[in-house]
């Protein structure tokens, strides 16, 4: 069921939304190499908690996700386990995303960070990624339909000639860290839920270097693309209001 958000429980989630933005600013600058996962998991979960909020993926799921952040390194996609022995070298290519819950919302971002010095090819993914959010959200107004925001997404990436993760997608946010509508990141435009003012979505592009193709690991949870070529992840919860859409994991 579709739930519209009021813009008293917009400023709830971008209460949340700016915890998340803080994790990521501050766990990101702690990313080089030598630092394991879980250590980057221990402080973002501090910074959460210190903040009166709880980590939204911790419990999720089954089975339960174990840890406040997914940590996942290079032929990685996403949901990444963190871990004691995961140390980070120079030249891989981390994504971390992270969700609070704060006052019954949540809130949910990711970012690709480089450890050290990186290929251009990274770089390039990277980039890209976070383009192909954006190219989304422009496409996320009143009016227009959940495929535009899709199309637009897909288009970027692709035209770059990459692999667009189809098996996961975005989701709508709020008090519950997925509830609909899905927000895939492949389709076609004027297709789909029309948008509303109080949508609150979170648009994640998950793109491959090269094959879209992805498999799950023994461990449940992580996703690694087929062909072990690198993956890069880059998300932000927004709301979609009458004057055009909002991001809510900003500082
Ligand atoms: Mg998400």
């Amino acid at each position: 069921m579709l739930k519209l958000k009021t813009p008293e429980e917009i400023a709830r989630i971008r209460n949340a939304g700016r915890i998340v933005a803080t994790v990521l600013d501050q766990v990101g600058q702690m990313v080089r190499p030598g630092i394991s996962t879980l250590a980057l998991d221990a402080a973002a979960e501090a910074i959460i908690r210190q903040a009166g909020a709880t980590p939204s993926f911790k419990g999720y799921g089954d089975p339960p996700f174990p840890a406040s952040i997914c940590a996942s390194i290079d032929d990685e996609v996403v949901h990444g386990i963190p871990n004691a022995n995961r140390v980070l070298r120079e030249g891989q290519i981390i994504s971390i995303d992270v969700g609070a819950y704060l006052e019954g919302f949540h809130a949910d971002a990711a970012r690709t960070f480089p450890v050290g010095t990186i290929t251009q090819a990274k770089a390039d993914l990277i980039r890209v990624t976070e383009e192909s959010f954006w190219a989304g959200f422009a496409q996320a107004v009143v009016g227009n339909r959940i495929g535009d925001i899709s199309a637009a997404v897909q288009a970027k990436a692709e035209a770059h000639a990459y692999g667009v993760v189809q098996e996961l997608t975005g989701h709508g946010v709020g008090r519950h860290l997925h509830e609909d509508p899905d927000l895939p990141n492949f389709g076609h435009a004027g297709r789909g839920l029309r948008l509303e003012a109080g949508l609150v979505l979170a648009m994640e592009p998950m793109v491959n270097q090269g094959t879209r193709q992805v498999a799950i690991k023994e461990d449940g949870w992580t996703i690694v693309t087929k062909d072990h070529k690198p993956s890069a992840h880059y998300e932000n919860t927004f709301a979609i209001t009458a004057d055009g859409p909002i991001i809510l994991t900003a500082l």
